[in-house]
Protein backbone atom coordinates (compact mmCIF):
# COMPACT_ATOMS: atom_id res chain seq x y z
CA UNK A 1 0.00 0.00 0.00
CA UNK A 2 1.42 3.06 -1.17
CA UNK A 3 2.36 6.06 1.30
CA UNK A 4 -0.11 8.36 -0.44
CA UNK A 5 -3.22 6.80 -0.23
CA UNK A 6 -2.64 7.51 3.28
CA UNK A 7 -2.47 11.11 2.93
CA UNK A 8 -6.34 11.94 3.78
CA UNK A 9 -6.48 9.80 7.10
CA UNK A 10 -5.19 10.46 10.31
CA UNK A 11 -2.71 8.26 10.04
CA UNK A 12 0.05 8.21 12.45
CA UNK A 13 3.21 7.12 11.36
CA UNK A 14 6.31 6.91 13.98
CA UNK A 15 9.88 5.12 13.69
CA UNK A 16 10.21 1.66 14.78
CA UNK A 17 13.76 1.84 15.52
CA UNK A 18 16.51 4.37 16.44
CA UNK A 19 19.68 4.03 17.80
CA UNK A 20 21.66 7.11 18.97
CA UNK A 21 25.59 5.90 19.74
CA UNK A 22 29.24 6.49 18.98
CA UNK A 23 29.98 4.46 16.20
CA UNK A 24 26.70 3.62 15.33
CA UNK A 25 27.36 4.28 11.58
CA UNK A 26 29.11 0.72 11.27
CA UNK A 27 25.41 -0.65 12.32
CA UNK A 28 23.37 0.69 9.78
CA UNK A 29 23.40 -2.94 7.81
CA UNK A 30 22.41 -4.61 11.16
CA UNK A 31 19.54 -2.26 11.69
CA UNK A 32 18.58 -2.74 8.17
CA UNK A 33 18.69 -6.69 8.49
CA UNK A 34 16.93 -5.72 11.45
CA UNK A 35 14.26 -4.60 9.44
CA UNK A 36 13.94 -7.60 7.35
CA UNK A 37 15.15 -5.55 4.25
CA UNK A 38 15.50 -6.75 1.30
CA UNK A 39 17.67 -6.15 -2.08
CA UNK A 40 19.53 -2.85 -2.54
CA UNK A 41 20.19 -0.17 -0.78
CA UNK A 42 20.27 3.54 -2.53
CA UNK A 43 22.42 6.42 -0.37
CA UNK A 44 20.97 10.06 -1.05
CA UNK A 45 24.33 12.41 0.18
CA UNK A 46 25.64 15.55 -0.66
CA UNK A 47 29.59 15.85 -1.22
CA UNK A 48 30.40 16.45 2.20
CA UNK A 49 28.45 13.74 3.67
CA UNK A 50 29.35 11.61 1.11
CA UNK A 51 32.95 11.86 2.46
CA UNK A 52 32.47 11.67 6.58
CA UNK A 53 29.25 9.10 6.39
CA UNK A 54 28.33 7.89 2.69
CA UNK A 55 31.14 5.70 2.58
CA UNK A 56 31.09 4.65 5.89
CA UNK A 57 27.41 3.58 5.57
CA UNK A 58 28.24 1.92 2.56
CA UNK A 59 30.57 -0.27 4.06
CA UNK A 60 28.44 -1.14 6.59
CA UNK A 61 25.81 -2.47 4.02
CA UNK A 62 28.29 -4.44 2.40
CA UNK A 63 29.24 -6.10 5.85
CA UNK A 64 25.88 -7.89 6.09
CA UNK A 65 25.83 -8.37 2.53
CA UNK A 66 24.01 -5.76 1.25
CA UNK A 67 24.61 -4.36 -2.36
CA UNK A 68 24.13 -0.10 -2.65
CA UNK A 69 24.97 3.04 -4.49
CA UNK A 70 25.51 5.95 -3.61
CA UNK A 71 23.80 8.84 -5.12
CA UNK A 72 25.49 12.71 -4.98
CA UNK A 73 22.73 15.37 -4.80
CA UNK A 74 23.49 19.11 -4.51
CA UNK A 75 20.65 20.65 -2.41
CA UNK A 76 16.72 19.62 -1.37
CA UNK A 77 15.28 20.63 -5.20
CA UNK A 78 12.86 19.46 -7.35
CA UNK A 79 16.41 18.92 -9.96
CA UNK A 80 17.49 16.49 -6.97
CA UNK A 81 14.19 14.54 -6.26
CA UNK A 82 14.17 13.87 -10.14
CA UNK A 83 17.92 12.60 -10.01
CA UNK A 84 17.01 10.27 -7.07
CA UNK A 85 13.78 9.30 -8.80
CA UNK A 86 15.41 8.51 -12.10
CA UNK A 87 17.43 6.52 -10.49
CA UNK A 88 15.13 4.41 -8.43
CA UNK A 89 13.04 4.21 -11.84
CA UNK A 90 16.61 2.27 -13.85
CA UNK A 91 18.20 0.66 -10.85
CA UNK A 92 15.17 -0.35 -8.83
CA UNK A 93 16.65 0.20 -5.37
CA UNK A 94 14.94 -1.50 -2.81
CA UNK A 95 15.47 0.94 -0.05
CA UNK A 96 16.74 4.56 0.46
CA UNK A 97 19.28 5.59 3.31
CA UNK A 98 19.58 9.42 3.20
CA UNK A 99 22.91 10.76 5.16
CA UNK A 100 23.31 14.01 5.87
CA UNK A 101 22.67 17.24 8.10
CA UNK A 102 19.30 17.70 6.62
CA UNK A 103 18.96 18.23 2.71
CA UNK A 104 19.80 14.52 1.89
CA UNK A 105 17.43 13.16 4.39
CA UNK A 106 14.52 15.67 2.71
CA UNK A 107 15.00 14.15 -0.27
CA UNK A 108 15.12 10.61 0.56
CA UNK A 109 11.84 10.53 2.85
CA UNK A 110 10.16 12.43 -0.28
CA UNK A 111 11.26 9.65 -2.88
CA UNK A 112 10.53 7.07 0.13
CA UNK A 113 6.69 8.29 0.21
CA UNK A 114 6.62 8.68 -3.60
CA UNK A 115 8.30 5.25 -4.52
CA UNK A 116 6.97 3.79 -1.76
CA UNK A 117 10.13 2.45 -0.30
CA UNK A 118 11.43 1.70 3.03
CA UNK A 119 13.83 4.71 4.53
CA UNK A 120 16.40 5.15 6.74
CA UNK A 121 17.40 8.37 8.57
CA UNK A 122 20.95 8.92 9.33
CA UNK A 123 21.90 12.31 10.09
CA UNK A 124 25.17 13.84 10.43
CA UNK A 125 24.52 17.04 12.42
CA UNK A 126 21.71 17.70 14.82
CA UNK A 127 20.55 20.69 13.18
CA UNK A 128 16.70 20.58 13.01
CA UNK A 129 13.74 18.52 13.86
CA UNK A 130 13.33 16.95 10.37
CA UNK A 131 15.67 13.83 11.39
CA UNK A 132 12.81 11.89 12.19
CA UNK A 133 9.82 13.59 11.22
CA UNK A 134 7.25 12.36 7.69
CA UNK A 135 7.78 16.39 6.49
CA UNK A 136 10.63 17.12 3.69
CA UNK A 137 11.52 20.85 2.82
CA UNK A 138 11.95 20.76 -0.70
CA UNK A 139 12.31 23.80 -3.07
CA UNK A 140 9.77 23.56 -5.95
CA UNK A 141 10.18 26.39 -8.56
CA UNK A 142 12.77 27.74 -6.50
CA UNK A 143 10.82 28.76 -3.10
CA UNK A 144 11.05 25.98 -0.40
CA UNK A 145 7.79 23.92 0.63
CA UNK A 146 7.24 22.08 3.80
CA UNK A 147 5.26 18.61 2.47
CA UNK A 148 4.14 15.29 3.06
CA UNK A 149 6.94 12.81 3.21
CA UNK A 150 7.68 9.62 4.76
CA UNK A 151 8.56 8.68 8.31
CA UNK A 152 11.72 6.92 8.58
CA UNK A 153 11.31 3.39 9.46
CA UNK A 154 14.88 3.71 11.66
CA UNK A 155 17.07 6.77 12.66
CA UNK A 156 20.50 5.53 13.20
CA UNK A 157 22.52 8.66 14.62
CA UNK A 158 26.15 8.18 14.66
CA UNK A 159 27.34 11.07 18.15
CA UNK A 160 31.07 10.69 17.66
CA UNK A 161 30.12 12.29 13.75
CA UNK A 162 27.56 14.32 14.78
CA UNK A 163 29.82 15.88 17.80
CA UNK A 164 32.56 16.52 15.05
CA UNK A 165 30.23 18.91 13.20
CA UNK A 166 30.26 22.38 14.33
CA UNK A 167 28.91 23.41 17.45
CA UNK A 168 26.49 26.02 15.10
CA UNK A 169 24.72 23.20 14.12
CA UNK A 170 23.99 22.03 17.34
CA UNK A 171 22.74 24.98 18.87
CA UNK A 172 20.19 25.63 15.74
CA UNK A 173 18.59 22.05 16.48
CA UNK A 174 18.78 23.51 20.32
CA UNK A 175 16.06 26.62 19.39
CA UNK A 176 14.33 24.73 16.58
CA UNK A 177 13.10 22.64 19.86
CA UNK A 178 12.80 25.44 22.23
CA UNK A 179 10.70 27.11 19.48
CA UNK A 180 7.54 24.08 20.36
CA UNK A 181 6.51 26.66 23.22
CA UNK A 182 5.11 29.08 20.70
CA UNK A 183 4.48 26.35 17.75
CA UNK A 184 1.86 24.77 20.75
CA UNK A 185 0.64 28.17 22.10
CA UNK A 186 -0.48 28.88 17.71
CA UNK A 187 -1.84 25.71 18.26
CA UNK A 188 -4.16 26.07 21.19
CA UNK A 189 -5.23 29.32 20.08
CA UNK A 190 -6.24 27.90 16.70
CA UNK A 191 -8.16 25.21 18.41
CA UNK A 192 -10.01 27.81 20.76
CA UNK A 193 -10.64 30.06 17.96
CA UNK A 194 -10.75 28.22 14.39
CA UNK A 195 -11.93 25.16 16.16
CA UNK A 196 -9.14 22.79 14.80
CA UNK A 197 -7.90 19.39 15.94
CA UNK A 198 -5.58 19.43 18.91
CA UNK A 199 -3.79 16.53 20.71
CA UNK A 200 -3.51 16.67 24.22
CA UNK A 201 -0.59 14.00 23.97
CA UNK A 202 1.45 15.42 21.03
CA UNK A 203 1.51 18.99 22.48
CA UNK A 204 2.02 17.98 26.09
CA UNK A 205 5.10 15.56 24.39
CA UNK A 206 6.15 18.72 22.60
CA UNK A 207 6.10 21.16 25.51
CA UNK A 208 8.03 18.20 27.77
CA UNK A 209 10.73 17.98 24.79
CA UNK A 210 11.23 22.01 24.77
CA UNK A 211 10.97 22.18 28.50
CA UNK A 212 13.61 19.48 28.71
CA UNK A 213 15.95 21.40 25.97
CA UNK A 214 15.51 24.72 28.01
CA UNK A 215 16.42 23.40 31.33
CA UNK A 216 19.41 21.50 30.33
CA UNK A 217 21.14 24.58 28.02
CA UNK A 218 24.35 24.85 29.70
CA UNK A 219 24.99 21.16 29.54
CA UNK A 220 24.31 21.28 26.02
CA UNK A 221 26.53 24.17 25.48
CA UNK A 222 29.82 22.36 26.60
CA UNK A 223 29.50 20.62 23.30
CA UNK A 224 30.68 17.39 24.64
CA UNK A 225 28.68 14.01 22.84
CA UNK A 226 26.38 14.28 26.15
CA UNK A 227 25.50 17.46 24.26
CA UNK A 228 24.59 15.80 21.33
CA UNK A 229 22.63 12.90 22.34
CA UNK A 230 20.54 15.18 24.60
CA UNK A 231 19.51 17.44 21.72
CA UNK A 232 19.27 14.34 19.13
CA UNK A 233 17.02 12.61 21.44
CA UNK A 234 14.49 15.70 21.73
CA UNK A 235 14.34 15.93 17.90
CA UNK A 236 13.53 12.52 17.96
CA UNK A 237 10.36 13.27 20.39
CA UNK A 238 9.80 16.63 18.76
CA UNK A 239 9.22 14.40 15.28
CA UNK A 240 7.16 11.68 17.12
CA UNK A 241 5.22 14.73 18.49
CA UNK A 242 4.60 15.92 14.89
CA UNK A 243 3.39 12.61 13.73
CA UNK A 244 1.41 11.56 16.73
CA UNK A 245 -0.68 15.21 15.98
CA UNK A 246 -0.69 14.14 12.11
CA UNK A 247 0.69 17.82 11.16
CA UNK A 248 3.92 20.07 12.05
CA UNK A 249 1.55 21.80 14.27
CA UNK A 250 3.04 20.77 17.82
CA UNK A 251 6.58 21.85 16.10
CA UNK A 252 6.14 24.78 13.99
CA UNK A 253 4.12 27.75 14.71
CA UNK A 254 3.84 31.79 14.07
CA UNK A 255 7.94 31.74 14.97
CA UNK A 256 8.15 29.19 11.89
CA UNK A 257 6.68 31.27 9.42
CA UNK A 258 8.91 34.24 10.30
CA UNK A 259 12.00 32.49 9.69
CA UNK A 260 10.50 31.24 6.45
CA UNK A 261 9.62 34.93 5.64
CA UNK A 262 12.99 35.69 6.71
CA UNK A 263 14.49 33.32 4.85
CA UNK A 264 12.59 34.96 1.70
CA UNK A 265 13.81 38.45 2.37
CA UNK A 266 17.14 38.20 3.72
CA UNK A 267 20.25 38.61 1.74
CA UNK A 268 21.65 36.29 4.02
CA UNK A 269 19.72 33.86 6.20
CA UNK A 270 20.36 32.26 9.21
CA UNK A 271 20.17 28.29 10.07
CA UNK A 272 16.79 27.20 10.17
CA UNK A 273 16.75 26.60 14.39
CA UNK A 274 18.44 30.00 15.05
CA UNK A 275 15.92 32.38 12.96
CA UNK A 276 13.13 29.65 14.65
CA UNK A 277 14.90 30.76 17.95
CA UNK A 278 15.03 34.36 17.52
CA UNK A 279 11.43 34.33 16.19
CA UNK A 280 10.05 32.25 19.00
CA UNK A 281 11.30 35.26 21.45
CA UNK A 282 9.19 38.00 19.49
CA UNK A 283 5.89 35.80 19.47
CA UNK A 284 6.41 34.64 22.95
CA UNK A 285 6.12 38.24 23.56
CA UNK A 286 3.24 38.62 21.16
CA UNK A 287 1.81 35.69 23.50
CA UNK A 288 2.41 37.78 26.53
CA UNK A 289 4.49 34.67 27.77
CA UNK A 290 7.74 34.98 29.13
CA UNK A 291 9.79 35.38 26.64
CA UNK A 292 13.03 36.49 28.65
CA UNK A 293 13.44 33.14 29.70
CA UNK A 294 13.13 31.66 25.79
CA UNK A 295 15.87 34.38 24.90
CA UNK A 296 17.76 33.46 28.28
CA UNK A 297 17.88 29.51 26.98
CA UNK A 298 19.40 30.55 23.69
CA UNK A 299 21.75 32.97 25.03
CA UNK A 300 23.25 30.26 27.39
CA UNK A 301 23.56 27.61 24.45
CA UNK A 302 25.16 30.43 22.59
CA UNK A 303 22.31 30.42 19.61
CA UNK A 304 21.70 34.14 18.07
CA UNK A 305 18.95 36.39 20.11
CA UNK A 306 19.10 39.32 17.64
CA UNK A 307 19.31 40.57 14.06
CA UNK A 308 22.90 41.08 14.69
CA UNK A 309 23.28 37.30 15.31
CA UNK A 310 21.75 36.30 12.86
CA UNK A 311 23.60 38.49 10.08
CA UNK A 312 20.32 40.17 9.13
CA UNK A 313 19.35 43.84 8.78
CA UNK A 314 16.74 44.98 11.46
CA UNK A 315 14.84 45.92 8.49
CA UNK A 316 14.71 42.50 7.20
CA UNK A 317 13.43 41.75 10.70
CA UNK A 318 10.30 44.12 10.29
CA UNK A 319 10.09 42.90 6.65
CA UNK A 320 9.17 39.21 7.32
CA UNK A 321 7.60 40.16 11.04
CA UNK A 322 5.26 41.56 8.45
CA UNK A 323 4.92 38.92 5.85
CA UNK A 324 5.13 36.27 7.91
CA UNK A 325 0.87 35.71 8.29
CA UNK A 326 1.17 35.54 4.29
CA UNK A 327 3.66 32.47 4.33
CA UNK A 328 1.03 29.90 5.21
CA UNK A 329 -2.48 31.50 5.57
CA UNK A 330 -4.30 28.58 6.18
CA UNK A 331 -2.21 28.14 9.40
CA UNK A 332 -3.92 30.13 12.20
CA UNK A 333 -1.18 32.02 14.82
CA UNK A 334 -0.63 34.31 17.11
CA UNK A 335 -0.25 36.75 14.23
CA UNK A 336 -3.31 36.60 12.99
CA UNK A 337 -4.23 38.39 10.06
CA UNK A 338 -0.82 40.33 10.02
CA UNK A 339 1.29 43.23 11.66
CA UNK A 340 1.07 46.50 11.00
CA UNK A 341 4.92 47.65 10.05
CA UNK A 342 4.48 49.86 13.44
CA UNK A 343 3.54 47.10 15.90
CA UNK A 344 6.23 44.79 14.09
CA UNK A 345 8.81 47.00 14.83
CA UNK A 346 7.63 47.76 18.34
CA UNK A 347 7.63 43.88 18.76
CA UNK A 348 11.41 43.91 17.44
CA UNK A 349 12.56 46.57 19.73
CA UNK A 350 11.34 45.43 23.04
CA UNK A 351 12.59 42.11 22.87
CA UNK A 352 15.99 43.42 21.79
CA UNK A 353 15.92 41.83 18.60
CA UNK A 354 16.50 45.31 16.89
CA UNK A 355 18.24 48.06 18.76
ZN1 LIG B 1 11.86 23.77 12.61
Amino acid sequence: MSGQEFSDFPFMELPRGILIDKGALSKVGSVCRRFHLDGKGLIVCDSITKEIAGRGVEGSLSDVGYGSEVIVIEGATDRSVEVVNDHVSEKGDDFILGVGGGRPIDVAKYIAMVRDLDFISVPTAASHDGIASSRASIEMDGRKKSIKAKAPLGVVADTEIIARSPYRLLASGSADIISNYTAVLDWKLAHRLKDEPFSEYAAALSEMTARMVMERASDISTRLEESVRIVLKALVSSSVAMSIAGSSRPASGSEHMFAHALDAVAEKPALHGEEVGVGSIMMMYLHGGDWERIRGALETLKAPIDAEGLGVKNGEIIEALVGACSIRPERYTILGDGLTRDAAEKVARITGVID
